[in-house]
């Protein structure tokens, strides 16, 4: 009998381990998962801290059918990205700030949390276990995901007695179709996103089912995305299913306040601190739909899409456009931004980690 086939992730490490990239075209990348060599795990149980993890080949996880995170969704997640500069070096993008985030959102979710070190140390082994398949410069990002989960068993509603860090990652290119492409969106004002004391402020798992009947709806008729609005007024918008929002109207920027219902993006406050660099006025507060329809650009900002242009905006059958390409504030925002984590632009924010 012919001996069992090694399973096609053991094959890729035998095969091609040691080389300087993976075997991937590096020009078709999307936003899909390619699965890559190594993945951290980390437990501790509760009452207890997370002390020691450590690198694993990536590939399924046993879990209990009684796990928290299956049955009640205690989990979240995270998401960074590396990049591979033109001298070679990979930098990480603010990982402190996921890091914190994190311990935030454990908290609400009655977890407990790796440190901020634990966390960037963790992130920093995952990559470096995975160095070939960070993309060659200007071609896409290492995207990682950082999990948190109760993965202990549990029957009546409790926090889970186990809990597991980990932290995979897979190369990406684009979110949407292409960079710097406009998107459009729908304003959605049935369904919300999240609710004033709920979790819409962290980034549990248990925030992203509930939004894709509105998106799966969207998409089918032809629009890119879903703007929520607040679920007490339904007056003012609030973000994106994955990402933050912006409007500018005469030269000023505003976005809607990160009061609990909004997820507090680094893309968000990073793009905050570059438009004040350069000397826009920026405002955080409640942002009315109307404005909206009467913005003169919006965009949206996460780690995934970085900073992409709305090309139109859809409310009650009533649709706008917004301008767009290279005039357009976003596009230079964007450009600052892309320059930091790419290196092509000097990072006087020291926003940037060398990790090698
Ligand atoms: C992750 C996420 C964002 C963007 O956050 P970044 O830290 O910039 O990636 C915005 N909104 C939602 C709902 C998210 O899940």
């Amino acid at each position: 009998m012919a001996p069992p086939a090694p399973s096609v992730q053991e094959a890729t490490i035998h095969s091609n381990y040691g080389e300087k990239y993976a075997d991937v075209n590096w020009d078709e990348l999307g936003f899909s998962l390619t699965p890559t060599d190594y993945m951290f795990e980390m437990k501790c149980f509760q009452g207890e801290e997370f002390s020691q993890g450590n690198l694993i080949p990536y590939g399924k996880i046993e879990l209990s059918p009684a796990a928290a995170i299956l049955n009640y969704g205690q989990g979240l997640f995270e998401g960074l990205k590396a990049y591979r500069r033109e001298d070679g070096h990979i930098v990480l993008f603010r990982p402190e700030q996921n890091a914190m985030r994190m311990k935030m959102g454990a908290e609400r979710m009655c977890m407990p949390s790796p440190s901020v070190e634990q966390f960037i140390d963790a992130v920093k082994q995952t990559v470096l276990a995975n160095k070939r398949w960070v993309p060659p410069p200007g071609k896409g990002s290492l995207y990682i995901r950082p999990l948190l989960m109760g993965s202990g068993s549990i029957l009546g509603v409790a926090p889970a007695p186990e809990y597991t860090f980990l932290v995979y990652t897979s190369p990406v290119g684009n979110y949407y179709k292409g960079i710097g492409t406009p998107i459009n969106l729908i304003v959605e004002d049935k369904l919300h996103r999240a609710t004033p004391g709920g979790a819409g402020g962290v980034k549990t798992i248990a925030n992203y089912s509930p939004v894709l009947q509105a998106l799966t709806q969207a998409k089918s008729k032809g629009f890119s995305d879903v703007l929520f609005l607040d679920a007490k007024t339904g007056q003012n918008i609030e973000e994106v299913s994955a990402c933050n929002i912006f409007i500018v109207k005469d030269k000023i920027i505003s976005t809607p306040a990160t009061l609990g219902t909004i997820l507090p993006g680094v893309t968000r406050k990073s793009i905050i601190d570059i438009a004040l660099d350069f000397g826009f006025q920026v405002e955080e507060r409640v942002i009315p739909v109307e404005e909206l329809m009467d913005a003169d650009e919006v965009f949206c900002t996460g780690t995934a899409v970085v900073v992409n242009p709305v090309g139109s905006v859809t409310y009650q059958g009533i649709r706008v456009e917004y301008k767009t390409g290279v005039e357009a504030v976003s596009q230079k925002l964007c450009a600052m931004l892309t320059g930091i984590q790419t290196g092509r632009i000097e990072d006087n924010m020291g926003w940037t980690v060398e990790i090698d």
